[in-house]
């Protein structure tokens, strides 16, 4: 049998799509290459925005992220004594107000726990080894544990396998950008004497860098820089680091007095920053890693990951279940996701470049600068919505209308605001766009028109004199004044498969 969607790869970015698409009631087939899901704890940082996005995925679905992870609510910049700046997620414009610090071993657990819940698992021993894109669909194969090859049909493949993904290379994607020339050490390890409330302590000090993570107790993740580059660019180039290597870091870098005990990992790494240009070819997609990897700096990469499936699985959803014609819908995908990786890019590598930077003299005026900057109330508030992706947008999406009402209402491509005591945009069995307006007049031929489009009752106005259609994923399609339903009806029929 053809399945819908043939999904390599169930590292965080895989499961979640695998979740969403089975929600929407798609037939998915998710194949891992490794044995088990990771037992590292890799990304341990989960924003608010994808938080947001998770509890979308059943009701109260974040909560148990929430309660595995630690909140923390501060993010600091500190040299030695000197505290140089601070973003306070307190200020984040959404419910979330805090950074959840999970390892990405439980994020995987609890998304494998998700997707059970759609008799869904992972095939794991099954690696992605070929595939070929045909008229109506990809014909793939399949290298299982015992050596065998099977060979099937999907309509679609997401290419969710990682930084070294088979599906990118088989496409001829380049993945531009660069390996910077520094070498990292990270280790997992438990500290004593660890002063004040749980926060993200970023330490500029002469020597280089040295990040600070709070996990649960008295568990921290620790990355700092060593050194330039000491052999053939990539990871490996030196020996996992001690824990007196660790201590030293600590002692030189660190605020002092904290004490370095048993670790539960110790690695090094180096950093990629690449990405490639478009996320799909035809049939096939691109997500996650496997499309961007970024400096760990920020602590984006999952979550843009994440992002990405909830991005794209409504539409193929849409598509697939043919409601919605392939176009504009799916080339918004790569239209919409690829700047979002290109401009964090930007953002992790400056960060890393300060944080690297070399010589007495630019230190403190790179001190000095952020001081002043990082001190300015506006400047803090957008840095925290920035951190936890709650700013992301879509301005110049081809799915954004052109109503001749901007000024009605929040912008389209913008993130619409979530309200307590509403399902988010999206829940439930079948994605579908909601109406944000007073209902006086509304023709009923519309919503009979657009029933498997649009939410059968539209919720109340986001604001006064105001319409808005919001998107699946909870971004602004549309924004008109009352009443203007002929916007709504010219926004939604582009999307109608169109009779041939
Ligand atoms: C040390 C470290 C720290 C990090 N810290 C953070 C952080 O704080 N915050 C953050 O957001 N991100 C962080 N990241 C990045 C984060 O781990 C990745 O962005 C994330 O794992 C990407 O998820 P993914 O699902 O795209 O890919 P992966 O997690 O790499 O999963 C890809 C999966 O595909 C499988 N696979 C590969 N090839 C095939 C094939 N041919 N067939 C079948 N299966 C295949 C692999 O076995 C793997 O399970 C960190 C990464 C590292 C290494």
């Amino acid at each position: 049998m053809k399945t819908d969607v043939l999904i390599a790869g169930a590292g965080p970015v895989g499961l979640t799509m695998a979740s969403e698409l089975s929600r929407y009631g798609l037939s998915v087939r998710l194949v891992d290459k490794n044995t088990q899901r990771t037992d590292k704890s890799k990304a341990i940082v989960l924003w608010a925005r994808t938080l947001e996005l998770i509890n979308r995925m059943s009701p109260n679905c974040a909560d148990r992220f929430i309660e595995t992870g630690l909140k923390t609510e501060s993010v600091n910049i500190l040299s030695g004594s000197e505290h140089i700046g601070h973003a306070d997620m307190k200020e984040v414009d959404s419910k979330y107000k805090f950074v959840v610090m999970i390892p990405q071993s439980d994020t995987e657990r609890l998304l494998e726990e998700h997707l059970a819940t759609f008799n869904i698992k992972a095939e794991r021993q099954t690696e992605l080894t070929d595939f070929k894109e045909t008229s109506d669909g990809v014909t793939y194969v399949l290298k299982h544990a015992d050596g065998s090859e099977e060979t099937a049909e999907a309509s679609w493949l997401i290419g969710a396998d990682g930084a070294h993904s088979i599906v990118r290379h088989k496409l001829n994607k380049e993945f531009h950008g660069s390996t910077l020339l520094s070498d990292w050490m990270l280790a997992d390890i438990y500290l004593t004497g660890v002063q004040g409330t749980p926060a993200i302590n970023i330490y500029w000090h002469a020597d280089g860098i040295l990040a600070l993570f709070p996990l649960q107790g008295t568990r921290h993740r620790i990355i700092a820089n060593v050194g330039e580059s000491s052999g053939p660019i990539g990871e490996g180039n030196r020996p996992a680091p001690t824990v007196e290597d660790i201590q030293r870091v600590l002692d030189t870098r660190g605020p002092g007095g904290i004490k370095a005990e048993d670790s539960v990992w110790r690695s090094n790494f180096s950093i990629n920053e690449r990405k490639v240009d478009d996320y799909r070819s035809g049939r096939v997609f691109v997500a996650g890693d496997a499309a961007h990897v970024h400096s760990p700096a920020g602590g984006q990469g999952m979550n843009t990951g994440m992002q990405d499936a909830f991005n794209l699985t409504w539409k193929l959803a849409l598509v697939s279940r043919g409601i919605c014609q392939p176009e504009p819908l799916l080339s918004s995908y790569s239209a919409e996701r690829s700047p979002v990786a290109k401009v964090l890019l930007e953002f992790t590598g400056r960060a890393t470049e300060a944080a690297l930077l070399r010589g007495g003299v630019k230190q403190s005026i790179r001190n000095h600068v952020a001081s002043l900057v990082l001190g300015f109330a506006p400047v803090t508030h957008t840095m925290a919505n920035l951190l936890s992706e709650i700013s992301i947008g879509y301005s110049d999406s081809p799915l954004n209308a052109h109503t001749q009402h901007p000024r009605h209402g929040v912008k389209p491509g913008k993130r619409a605001l979530i309200r307590e005591n509403e399902p988010p945009v999206g829940f439930g069995d079948a994605p579908r766009f909601a109406l944000f307006a007073e209902s006086n007049n509304l023709p009923s031929a519309l919503l009979l028109k657009y029933s498997a489009l649009l939410e059968a009752t539209p919720r109340a106005p986001l604001s006064p004199d105001s319409l808005s259609l919001v998107r699946p994923d909870g971004y602004v399609a549309l924004a008109t004044k009352s009443g203007d339903w002929n916007a709504v009806d010219a926004y939604l029929n582009q999307f109608l498969p169109k009779a041939s």
